[in-house]
């Protein structure tokens, strides 16, 4: 078998459509620019390419993007301080710390993100938006778990019923995974690197996350047939090559639907920052477009 292939920059343009017709709407009829900040501290190479694309894709669906480029030895006070600045500008509706920080601040991680007011908080970090979710209110969802449940939804792909197993438990793509897909009626269960005999519990999944970071660690033995596999992880091979946590070559023979890495659910992260940027403008200003 030859599985469908979810194809990220496809389903990233319907949300990226959608994303702008609520624009449109916002700046017509309330008139209100939603505005992001991505604040970037330091010169790390892969976080100035991810700040480049965002700010790229928020000028093309008409946000009024700003990038803040602070030094790498800046201070945490300084950072706070800028954050605290944001916090009250009413032209900056959603707020993203770029991470990782560098090594000096990187200790006060939480502390810097927990700073960004929550309905500001467009990464969906922030321990209000982690309990929201938790306790059923979705409202600003971290954008790669997000991202992959709206491919499985514009996909057509059902959720309810079906036995889920997300591989890894990061607070920002396993855990709310899990939040996503019990929310939408999934029997899920997580793994981890403690987890014993994991192949045995991913030949269960009819819907199986790999989101740990490991090289084409998910293969075709440990997939049940005709199983929808997304593959979250990004992992750098060699000088150039990128590859996800799944071997797509022997899984997509199992899988009935497959998401490839590059262009699988990379992709999507931007569409969801963007419409959480949008998502963030309605809430601070009470409208619902
Ligand atoms: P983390 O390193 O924060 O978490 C990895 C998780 O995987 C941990 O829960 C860890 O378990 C688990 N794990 C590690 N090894 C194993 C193993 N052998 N068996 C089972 N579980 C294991 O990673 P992230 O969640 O931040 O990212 C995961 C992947 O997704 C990475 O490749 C990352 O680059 C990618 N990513 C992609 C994004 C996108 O836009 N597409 C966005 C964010 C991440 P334990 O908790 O026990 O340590």
């Amino acid at each position: 078998m030859s599985a469908q292939l979810l194809d990220g920059k496809f389903f990233a343009s319907q949300i990226k459509e959608e994303t702008r017709r609520k624009i449109e709407i916002l700046k017509q009829q309330y008139d209100i620019t939603p505005g992001l900040t991505v604040v970037i501290v330091g010169e790390n190479p892969a976080s100035q390419i991810y700040v480049a694309n965002k700010h790229k894709t928020s000028l093309e669906l008409g946000v009024n993007s700003q990038v803040i480029r602070l030094p790498e030895q800046v201070s945490k006070e300084e950072l706070l301080t800028v954050i605290a600045g944001l916090n009250q500008d009413p032209a900056v509706h959603g707020i993203l710390v770029q991470l990782p920080l560098p090594e000096h601040i990187k200790p006060y991680e939480s502390e810097i993100l927990e700073a960004i007011q929550p309905v500001k908080d467009v990464d969906g970090f922030h321990p209000v938006n982690v309990g929201k979710l938790a306790t059923g209110q979705e409202e600003l969802v971290p954008c790669t778990p997000h991202g992959c449940i709206r491919l499985l939804e514009l996909a057509d792909l059902p959720i309810k019923g079906k036995r889920a197993v997300v591989l890894g438990r990061s607070n920002i793509v396993g855990k709310p995974m899990f939040h996503l897909l019990l929310a939408r009626h999934a029997t899920v269960t997580v793994c981890h690197s403690r987890t014993q005999d994991l192949a045995a519990i991913t030949r269960e999944a009819d819907i199986l996350v790999a989101a740990i970071g490991k090289p084409k660690f998910v293969t075709g033995d440990m997939v049940k047939p005709g199983a929808v596999v997304i593959d979250v992880g990004i992992n750098r091979v060699g000088d150039k090559k990128i590859v996800g946590d799944v071997d797509f070559d022997a899984v997509k023979e199992v899988a009935s639907a497959i998401t490839p890495v590059p262009g699988g659910v990379g992709v999507l992260t931007i569409a969801m920052l963007l419409y959480n940027t949008v998502k963030a403008a309605q809430i601070q200003h009470k409208v619902q477009v």
